[in-house]
């Protein structure tokens, strides 16, 4: 059945390691002693802090308001008093301002939060403004603020919204557990979004490897006008923006260009979720659903986790086995390999998992196999492009669309001889970023 179902040009098929935690319900992790919630968790501009050391604060409470359009704030996962305020490491290895937050195991919320209202007669700015206000961001991992994607300019229209559940990384399991335990604040989370667009139609796609996601999500949008569910072809990466665009509407997004240009918006199911919990429940984004997973833990997991929570005690309520030799924040083809177990989950924290093996160092020169051009999904040749940014040819990576990769790996996940592909892409957009940002 596979071969019948829509897909992308391209792509690869790994390993999944679903069946690790597919069958794990979502469980509440307790809420830590202490949170770390740092003020840049989301692309775009750092929050700027409203709290200072010895404040007391509340459940929900926004701790950081949003540094610009493009940023998100920051709200407090529990309530207690601020301990301090100091550089922390984040995820790419930066340190960031963050809020540290003893826990008075008290769960007081701001007055007014999570509470269950009537928002039929809201209309796409109060949606808009209250997904602003619940600080909600990207869920996938790609932390984009949503209120700026539901935004487009005035001359762009958005006839579809698409809900993204392919959940098409190797091992993570979130959001197919969300489909399966939460379907109906999905799917009103996605109406409210499809209102806040202006949108006609929604289809929300979900990969053949979830057949009970695909059933349980097909149930709650019966009667629910304008939406559909489809069920997509097994391939890596199947969820990422484009190639869903392309799988689901047979558009492709120009080269440079966004979502919009194609007349599509795809958020995740999991945004979805937040969405609804940020508009119809006055609650921001304080805690997700998060994957502890891989060969190297004893007992993987799926956790609804506090933001702030330093992800060494979700590995110590696991249980990490001896013979663990890697742990990435994410899945194992976009996630970032980390070593500082006190690194908290943030708002994009979709997985955290533990690898038996590490990859090997080494790797040699390219042997002209052309396996990275048959898997790129976005007509790249990698292979090419690698050797250009190592001799730092960074007009002519630019020239060669180096800036439409979408970073997904499949280049380096095929490459025999192992060559750092991703790595060196990463350094080259960089590189024109940073150039771009001097010319102002
Ligand atoms: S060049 Fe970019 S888009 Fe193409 S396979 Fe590699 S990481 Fe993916
Ligand atoms: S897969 Fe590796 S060895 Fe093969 S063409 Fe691409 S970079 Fe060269």
């Amino acid at each position: 059945m596979n071969g019948k179902l829509k897909t992308f040009v391209g792509g690869v098929h790994p390993p999944d390691g679903k069946a690790l935690s597919k069958d794990c319900a979502i469980e509440k992790f307790p809420a830590p002693e202490k949170v770390y919630i740092p003020l840049t968790q989301h692309i775009g501009a750092p929050c700027k802090p409203l709290v200072a050391k010895g404040d007391e604060v509340k459940m929900g409470q926004m701790i950081g308001e949003a540094g610009g359009f493009v940023s998100a704030p920051v709200h407090s996962s529990v309530s207690g008093k601020v301990v301090a305020m100091e550089k922390r490491p984040n995820i790419f290895g930066l340190k960031s301002d963050t809020v540290v937050i003893e826990n008075d195991g008290q769960d007081t919320w701001c007055d007014g939060m999570n509470q269950h209202q009537d928002v039929s007669g809201l209309n796409a700015d109060e949606i808009k403004n209250r997904i602003v206000n619940g600080g909600i961001v990207g869920m996938g991992g790609a932390t984009f603020p949503t209120h700026v994607k539901v935004s487009p300019p005035p001359e762009k229209s958005i006839d579809t919204l698409i809900l993204n559940g392919v959940e098409c990384e190797p091992y993570l399991t979130a959001d197919d557990r969300l489909m399966l335990e939460e379907p109906e604040r999905i799917v009103k989370g996605a109406q409210l979004l499809m209102k806040a667009v202006g949108a006609r139609r929604g289809i929300i796609g979900i990969e053949a490897n979830k057949p009970e996601a695909f059933k349980t999500i097909s149930e709650a949008v019966k009667g629910v006008e304008g939406w559909s569910v489809e069920m997509l072809r097994v391939k890596y990466p199947q969820g990422a923006e484009k190639q869903l665009i392309k799988a689901l509407l047979d558009r492709e997004v120009p080269s440079g260009g966004l979502p919009m240009d194609a007349g599509a918006l795809v958020n995740n199911v999991g945004t979805a979720a937040a969405v609804f919990d940020a508009v119809v429940l006055n609650k921001p984004l304080i805690e997700r659903v998060t994957t502890v997973t891989g060969e190297g833990v004893e007992r993987p997991a799926n956790w609804l986790v506090r933001v702030g929570t330093p992800i060494r005690l979700l590995l110590e309520e696991a249980g990490v086995r001896p013979e663990a030799k890697k742990i990435i924040l994410g899945g194992p083809m976009m996630g970032l390999a980390e070593f500082d177990l006190d690194l908290p989950v943030i708002k994009g924290t979709s997985g955290v998992l533990v690898l038996t093996e590490a990859a090997d160092g080494d790797y040699e020169n390219c042997i002209r196999c052309g396996r990275c051009v048959e898997g790129c999904p976005a007509y790249l040749i990698p292979s090419e492009l690698s050797i250009i940014v190592e001799a730092g040819e960074f007009d002519m990576a630019k020239e060669r669309n180096i800036l439409d990769c979408i970073e997904c790996g499949v280049c380096a996940y095929v490459c025999p001889a192992r060559r750092p592909i991703i790595h060196l892409i990463k350094l080259g957009k960089a590189e024109l970023a940073k150039r771009r940002s001097k010319a102002g």
